[in-house]
């Protein structure tokens, strides 16, 4: 069975004090034991996030993003190796944000998505379609030619290093979620895709998450679709709903 996942996305929000304290708080909830939880706080914030999380909880940290070559001249950039230097074991990659606000291309994920797999940090793979693509009919299209690129670079063994995250970009931070419906038939589309290029393996193991509008209250029908294997939480990741789901799986 694949082991349900929640992670928060804090995106460029937060200071240290509120970061500090969204965690105090998590450390101090009682969390179901069978959900792996990760929060991707600003870059800034990696080592106090780390720092405060209260390692029996379990949860860990991500970084929201990380560059695919080992060091040198790329201003700005912070390396995979830097990464597991600080102790931090996972990022999100992809994230529409920077795919639409940062030019960021379905090859450049992919390889970001290789270098941090090949250095031994975890990846939340993100995709997911326009509105305008998705009232075209190209949903599942659009979301197969961003697995493409990423496939082409990657190996069945790599997989077990990536958690997918399904993220329609109409609803992230629209209050516009998904139905249950939309939701569940990408998400299997996806599968089969994996089972197609990887085998059951693969398509049976890796984990598929929700992203887009999840809160407290719509997470619960969410979460008992067979294909929806736990949620990429932005806004609500900062409040104390973020607890709820979490143990939404229950
Ligand atoms: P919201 O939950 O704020 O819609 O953001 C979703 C998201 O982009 C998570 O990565």
């Amino acid at each position: 069975a694949r082991k349900f996942f929640v992670g928060g996305n804090f995106k460029m929000n937060g200071t240290k004090e509120s970061i500090k304290s969204i965690i105090e708080n998590l450390n101090k909830a009682s969390l179901d034991p069978n959900v792996e939880v990760v929060i991707a706080p600003p870059a800034l914030y990696l080592q106090l996030a780390r720092d405060t999380v209260d390692k029996a909880s379990g949860v860990e940290v991500a970084a929201q993003n990380v560059y695919h070559k080992p060091n040198g001249a790329y201003t700005g950039e912070i390396s995979v190796a830097q990464l597991k230097d600080s102790d931090i074991h996972w990022t999100i990659l992809g994230h529409s944000e920077r795919r639409t606000l940062l030019g960021e291309t379905d090859e450049l994920v992919a390889s970001k998505t290789k270098a941090a797999v090949e250095g031994g940090v975890s990846v939340i793979w993100c995709c997911g379609e326009s509105l305008e693509e998705r009232e075209a009919g190209n949903t599942v299209a659009v979301v197969e030619r961003q697995l493409a690129a990423l496939a082409a670079k990657l190996s069945a063994a790599d997989w077990k290093k990536i958690v997918i995250a399904y993220e329609p970009i109409w609803a992230i931070g629209t209050g516009k979620v998904a139905t249950v419906q939309q939701a569940q038939e990408v998400h299997e589309a996806i599968r089969k895709w994996l089972r197609t290029q990887f085998g059951d393996a693969v398509a049976d193991e890796t984990r598929i998450l929700y992203g887009g509008s999840v809160n407290g209250k719509n997470c619960k029908d969410l979460a008992k679709e067979k294909d929806i294997d736990g949620f990429l939480v932005g806004g609500a990741s900062l409040k104390p709903e973020f607890v709820d789901i979490i143990n939404s799986n229950q």
